[in-house]
C-alpha cells in the first residue's frame, strides 16, 4: 500500500488503554471496519501478496480473524477454515495448546478441515506474541497441510511473534508497529 493509505489505515485503528486488562493497549479495528474505503484497502492489501500462490485454504483465528479471512479467501478462490477457542466447534476436532504469560491457552480445528498437501494461508487481525498463530500452524501441519503464508493486519513487531512461525511461510503484515 502507499504511504498515504498506510497513514489512513493507521488513523482508523483506535488505541484502547488498559483493555481487556491493565497494561494492554488494545488495537480496536472497528473504525477501520466501519469505513468502506479502509475496508477495501485492507482486504486488498491482505490478499495481494498471495495472488498466484495457489492457496487452497485461508485459516482464520477466532475471533477477529473471521472478519477479513473469508473475504481474502474469496479473493484467492480459496476456502475458509475457522480456528476456535475450546468447545466451540461441533464436529470431531484436534487441539493445540500454547503458553501465555500466566497459564496456557488452547485452540481447536475440525479434524477434516485440512487435507494432506493443501496449501494454507493463516490469517488474523493482529500478531502479538505469535502464540495463537504458532498453535494454528501446528494444527494445520498435524493434518498434513502446507503453510504457504501468514497474513496479519497488524504486527506488534516488538514482541517478535514472527520468530515463532514456520520460516517457509511468507509473512506479511499491512501495518507494522
Ligand atoms: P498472540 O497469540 O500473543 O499473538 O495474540 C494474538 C491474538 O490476541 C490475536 O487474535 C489478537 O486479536 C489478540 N491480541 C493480542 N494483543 C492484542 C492487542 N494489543 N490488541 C488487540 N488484539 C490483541
Amino acid at each position: 500500500i502507499t504511504k498515504d493509505e498506510h497513514a489512513f489505515l493507521l488513523s482508523c485503528i483506535r488505541d484502547i488503554p488498559d483493555y481487556p486488562k491493565k497494561g494492554i493497549i488494545f488495537k480496536d479495528i472497528t473504525p477501520l471496519l466501519q469505513n468502506p474505503e479502509a475496508l477495501k484497502i485492507t482486504t486488498e492489501a491482505l490478499t495481494r501478496p498471495y495472488r498466484g500462490k495457489e492457496i487452497d485454504l485461508v485459516v482464520g483465528l477466532e475471533s477477529r480473524g473471521f472478519l477479513f479471512g473469508p473475504s481474502v479467501a474469496q479473493n484467492l478462490g480459496a476456502g475458509f477454515i475457522p480456528v476456535r477457542k475450546p468447545n466451540k466447534l461441533p464436529f470431531h476436532k484436534i487441539a493445540a495448546s500454547y503458553e501465555l504469560e500466566y497459564g496456557a491457552d488452547t485452540v481447536e480445528m475440525h479434524s477434516d478441515a485440512v487435507k494432506k498437501g493443501q496449501r494454507v494461508l493463516i490469517h488474523d487481525d493482529l500478531i502479538a506474541t505469535g502464540g495463537t498463530a504458532a498453535a494454528a500452524t501446528e494444527l494445520v501441519q498435524k493434518l498434513g497441510g502446507e503453510i504457504v503464508g501468514y497474513s496479519f493486519l497488524i504486527n506488534l513487531s516488538f514482541l517478535n511473534g514472527k520468530d515463532k512461525l514456520d520460516k517457509n511461510g511468507l509473512f506479511e503484515a499491512v501495518i507494522t508497529l
